[in-house]
């Protein structure tokens, strides 16, 4: 047994509002420079979605569709923009500008420059990249936001099939949720494992993934391999960049800037303590629907005390020590099981945790309807499918998301019942 401290993060989707304030002040901080300007280290996706870059869950595409492009099928590009995808032929498998999208800003001059006018003139997208004006916008960061009918087709031919493709197809039994996304600074890193340079490493002390920007040559490969997509190239520097974990606040007690700005307050950060030992196990478990369980099995309990002095031993400090008993991640993630992993199935074991949004009305849980045992659970007082979040959290893996959302219902009933004001608000049944 190795024992390692890792610092994580849950985020609580019942709360997010897609504010997208994290994502704009995590922007604001770590690439609001020339050549990152399509990155977002932190982006919020609205889900079912294509996401961004576009289809990144479908790791099919990703080794089809990308690559397909780069194998001589793809219009010629020319100018500034051609700069982005100018290695491409090294490493085909990465994601166009277009995939993500292309950054532009309000060409705001006009406001003060126009001629004298009947109305009033309008500031035009321009590309950041080329410098030309956009006749439209193609793409932005969250393009699925809220699109009403087309995004309930959509999401319904993306993710169901047979009789629930025309259920969850009609308007009146769309869902949606908000996804924010960041690195997940894997245990078990395919970045790291990726890059013919050596530049990527796993801090010891804390887990977090970092870049060695004198190290990085531009290979990409990185890019290609994090399952995530949560790699970016910096067009104009020539390297690769991605989320720090915010380690500078980190190193001196404070959250990351997503976590303090974050006006849901979703977001909560909080030391593991893992045997590194059993990584290489748990990644490699054979059955898809056992790698949730498996990932759980990594993880050690900081108060028991062999593992207190085990870990001593393999010189965490003391104040991780402490830190990991008071971790609400570990609380909600392996103590409660209410926060899961985001994809287990790309086995790069994710250290960002996601307490599922509490989508069933109480009424269903009443009823029963949280019950899994017909084909699919009641649409009616379902707002969110299960097998929709399973897919999402635990490769396909049912039963701890039921769990999961019953002892939140249960938490949710209590709360109620003695916090309202001083009154019964619900009575605990
Ligand atoms: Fe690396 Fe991607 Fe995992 Fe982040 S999410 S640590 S970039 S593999
Ligand atoms: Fe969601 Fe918080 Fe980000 Fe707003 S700031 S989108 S509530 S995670």
């Amino acid at each position: 047994m190795k024992i390692r401290a890792q610092i994580g993060m849950v985020l609580n989707l019942d709360k997010c509002i897609g504010c997208h304030t994290c994502s704009v002040t995590c922007k604001n901080v770590w690439t609001n420079r020339e050549g990152v300007e399509y990155a977002w280290f932190n982006n919020v996706e609205t889900k079912p979605g294509t996401g961004f870059p576009r289809d990144w869950e479908n790791q099919k595409r990703w080794n089809g569709g990308w690559r397909r492009k780069a194998n001589g099928k793809i219009e010629p590009r020319m100018g500034a923009k051609w700069r982005i995808l100018s290695k491409i032929f090294a490493n085909p498998d990465l994601p166009e500008i277009d995939d993500y999208y292309e950054p532009f800003d309000f060409d705001y001059g006009i406001l003060q420059t126009a001629p004298e006018m009947k109305a009033f003139p309008t500031a035009r997208p321009r590309s950041k990249i080329t410098g030309e004006r956009m006749e439209k916008i193609e793409r932005g960061p969250n393009w699925d936001e809220i699109l009403g009918g087309e995004f309930a087709k959509r999401s319904a031919d993306q993710n169901f099939e047979g009789i629930e493709k025309e259920i969850y197809g009609q308007f009146e039994n769309t869902f949606m949720m908000y996804l924010p996304r960041l690195c997940e600074h894997c245990l078990n890193p395919t970045c790291v494992a990726a890059c013919p340079s050596g530049a990527i490493y796993k801090r010891e002390e804390d887990g977090i993934v970092l870049i060695d920007q004198d190290k990085c040559r531009g290979w990409r490969m990185c890019v290609s391999a994090c399952p995530y997509k949560k790699i970016y190239y910096n067009w104009s520097s020539g390297k690769s960049e991605k989320c720090t974990f915010c380690f500078p606040r980190i190193e001196v007690g404070q959250p990351t800037v997503c976590s303090e700005t974050c006006v849901g307050r979703i977001r909560y950060l909080g030391v593991l303590l893992y045997d590194a030992d059993r990584i290489e196990a748990a990644a490699s478990t054979p059955d898809e629907k056992d790698l949730y369980q498996a990932q759980l099995d990594v993880f050690l309990d900081p108060f028991d005390p062999a593992v207190i002095a085990q870990a001593r031993a393999d010189g965490v400090p003391e104040a991780w020590l402490e830190a990991a008993r008071r971790s609400p991640v570990y609380k909600m993630a392996i103590d409660w099981k209410v926060a899961f992993p985001l994809h287990p199935e790309y086995r790069t074991l994710p250290m960002v945790w996601y307490v599922p949004p509490l989508s069933p009305i109480q009424n269903a849980a009443a009823s029963g309807a949280l019950e899994v045992d017909g084909d699919m659970p009641d649409v009616k007082s379902l707002r969110i499918p299960v097998r929709y979040l399973a897919n999402l959290l635990t490769a396909g893996n049912e039963p701890p998301v039921v769990l999961a959302l019953e002892r939140m219902l249960a938490m949710r009933s209590f709360m109620r019942a003695k916090t309202v004001d001083g009154r019964i608000d619900h009575p605990i049944a």
